[in-house]
């Protein structure tokens, strides 16, 4: 008998297949195809009781297959083996909060945000910011489908967000230069020089939109303190919250050293708030050494009663 996952990704397969055979348009855009049948009920796979997780992964794996067809370079999804990392952490530190909302200005597909949304038991509501039109649309699906209450906007994250702050901000930023100067111009990170980074806005950004606090978790280039632009970023951080923790993650996860990247955690400043006690600063065991995890594991766990002490 069939999985909920299998018969889930069967019948994305399939209509996604038909599509890119039928009409020559890119797999994605034949998921897209796919869950619109289902969120119209027209069409939908035969489940039972299905879990969530279950619909996230079993999309996610569709997703990636339409993903390793395509030509663009911004279509990639956060891998789950980093996604539930994170969930780790957003969980640990956040656990005497009733209500968490998020914010993920740099969506994509929603996998990352939506990863933890359905691990995290006291999540609420999210936002969302993705410039691209076809991710957005597949993120607004699979919201739609998992039933979590989220926002979206289309637009370049950089330009002025209507949005209220939020307890945690997540997200897998792109790395690489801005080139609209105009609106890069009013940033703290913007350069004179050479061109600012993304990354670098998109972190001042989402300082902007994050409550006093608060935390915001982001996946950046393994190499980030090292740039030109490196000494700006410090100030900038410096003077707008703390540093918690910079974990790098194993090298296995990524297709090549350029594009390896650490978890950077961040907390905004807010009254009565000090700085952390101690900054965490480790490296993930290769995943799949079960003993190693463990111990990383309690190792997080040490460090987060002894910034709580
Ligand atoms: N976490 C996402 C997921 O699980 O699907 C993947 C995020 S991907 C690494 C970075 C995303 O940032 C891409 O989807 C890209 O289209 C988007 N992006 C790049 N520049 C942007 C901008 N200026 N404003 C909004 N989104 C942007």
């Amino acid at each position: 008998m069939q999985t909920n996952v299998e018969k889930i990704f069967s019948f994305i397969d399939q209509e996604a297949t038909f599509i890119e055979e039928q009409e020559s348009a890119p797999y994605l855009e034949g998921i897209v195809y796919a869950l619109e049948l289902w969120l119209e009920e027209k069409k939908k796979p035969d489940l039972v009781n299905p879990k969530k997780e279950e619909i996230r992964k079993a999309i996610q794996l569709g997703i990636l297959k339409g993903m390793n067809r395509s030509t663009q370079v911004n279509h990639q999804m956060t891998p789950d083996a980093i996604g539930l990392l994170l969930s780790y952490f957003v969980k640990e530190m956040n656990k005497d909060k009733k209500e968490l909302s998020f914010l993920d200005p740099a969506l994509g597909t929603g996998n990352l945000l939506y990863t933890l949304m359905n691990v995290l038991p006291n999540s609420s509501h999210a936002f969302g910011v993705e410039i691209d039109e076809l991710l957005i649309q597949l993120a607004a699906q699979v919201g739609e489908l998992l039933e979590q209450d989220i926002q979206l906007f289309r637009q370049d994250a950089i330009r002025p967000l209507m949005i209220d702050p939020v307890d945690i901000v997540v997200s897998d930023l792109p790395v690489g230069y801005y080139p609209d100067e105009e609106t890069s111009k009013d940033y703290f990170l913007h350069t004179e020089d050479e061109m600012p980074y993304a990354h670098h806005l998109f972190m001042e950004q989402a300082m902007k939109h994050v409550k006093p606090g608060g935390y915001l978790y982001f996946l950046v280039p393994a190499s980030i303190f090292e740039s030109k632009q490196a000494a700006q970023l410090h100030k900038f951080i410096k003077e707008n919250g703390w540093i918690q923790a910079v974990i790098q993650l194993p090298g296995s996860i990524f297709k090549n050293k350029a594009q390896e990247k650490s978890l950077l955690i961040l907390q905004k400043k807010g009254e009565n708030l000090q700085a952390p006690r101690e900054v965490l600063l480790a490296k993930v065991p290769s995943m799949t050494n079960r003993e190693a995890m463990e111990l990383f594991f309690q190792k997080i766990d040490i460090w987060q009663e002894q910034n709580n002490r």
